[in-house]
């Protein structure tokens, strides 16, 4: 059964601070830091990885730099880790929670991508002390947007890389990217093509979880985790990369090294108006539904985690 954002009860509590929490992180990445990009701002943008980092610290995390070079100029990945599972065994399950902090050349990129930044320290700041037989890490990537994406200096690629290199055990990867826009309007919802009309909503309320074939299974398990606890609107789907906005996040580079990978999006590309446009600001954003979204995750995180491989 769908549900329908006006029949949603009012948040709770816990959400209320979450919407407010997620608003400030989104204020501070666009209004204090700004167009953070290697292009035309790389001091902000090595602003934002020093505010993430710092927050990482705050929540209790000794977070790491992995740092490379692009352009000739220095690049960070911020990686925090979770405590190591219970039960050590050389390879254990990780799962990795990612989203890329630099904005496109000439937007603050409220939407793309302070939403999933904030998502993620969300979820960062409220799983610090989770414990279970997976270890879970949350990533902030540099260098997503062009013209990094897809080539080597993109900061997921690097870092999955790395990651295959030590033959890290990686179950699950998730992109958090672009979540903050939803709208009630018919016909406010676009799709890379007409077929899709035929099974996917009209309206642009709720939140995509997109993998590859490959990650299908994931797909499925976490869209129906989201939809138990979540009361939101949610949609999968697990789609041939070749569809145009399939592969159009972090989640590329994982798949790219083999491993299992969603993307959690409003799938801004076929909504959200302003997206990558100098529009795309802090009040465009519905604080109060990707509250209601990171809360969800937060518990389909969890249930995943503890669940016996
Ligand atoms: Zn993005």
């Amino acid at each position: 059964m769908a549900v329908s954002v006006e029949a949603l009860p009012p948040l709770n509590e816990k959400q209320k601070k979450l919407a407010k929490e997620l608003e400030g992180y989104v204020k501070h990445l666009c209004h204090v830091i700004g167009e953070r990009n290697l292009t035309q701002a790389p001091e902000a943008l090595e602003k934002a990885a020093d505010y993430i980092e710092k927050q990482f610290a705050s929540f209790g995390y000794q977070p790491q730099r992995q740092t490379f070079v692009a352009r000739g100029k220095n690049c960070h990945n911020l990686i925090a880790s979770g405590p190591a599972p219970e039960q050590k065994t050389s390879s254990p399950p990780i799962f990795v929670i990612g989203a890329h902090y630099d904005s496109v050349v000439g937007t603050v990129g409220a939407n793309d991508n302070a939403s999933g930044t904030a998502a993620l320290l969300a979820l960062a700041k409220r799983l610090a002390k989770f414990s279970s037989e997976h270890q879970l890490r949350f990533v902030a990537f540099v260098n997503e947007e062009p013209p990094h994406f897809q080539t080597p200096e993109m900061g997921s690629w690097v870092y999955a890389k790395a990651c295959k290199q030590k033959k890290e055990n990686i179950v699950a990867m998730f992109s958090l990217e672009t979540m903050g826009y939803y709208s009630q309007k018919e016909g406010s919802q676009h799709y890379p093509h007409p077929l899709f009309k035929l099974f996917y909503p009209d309206r642009g309320n709720f939140i995509g979880f997109v993998g590859n074939f490959w990650s299908r299974r994931l797909v499925k398990s976490s869209l129906r985790l989201f939809q138990k606890y979540a009361k939101f609107p949610a949609q999968g789907a697990a789609l041939p990369s070749f569809i145009p906005g399939i592969g159009w996040s972090d989640h590329w580079a994982f798949w790219k090294c083999g491993y299992n990978a969603v993307m959690i999006t409003d799938t801004a590309p076929f909504r959200y108006l302003y997206y990558h446009t100098a529009e795309d600001s802090p009040d465009k954003l519905d604080y109060a539904s990707l509250a209601r979204v990171v809360d969800g995750l937060e518990q389909v995180i969890q249930a995943l985690a503890k669940k016996k491989k």
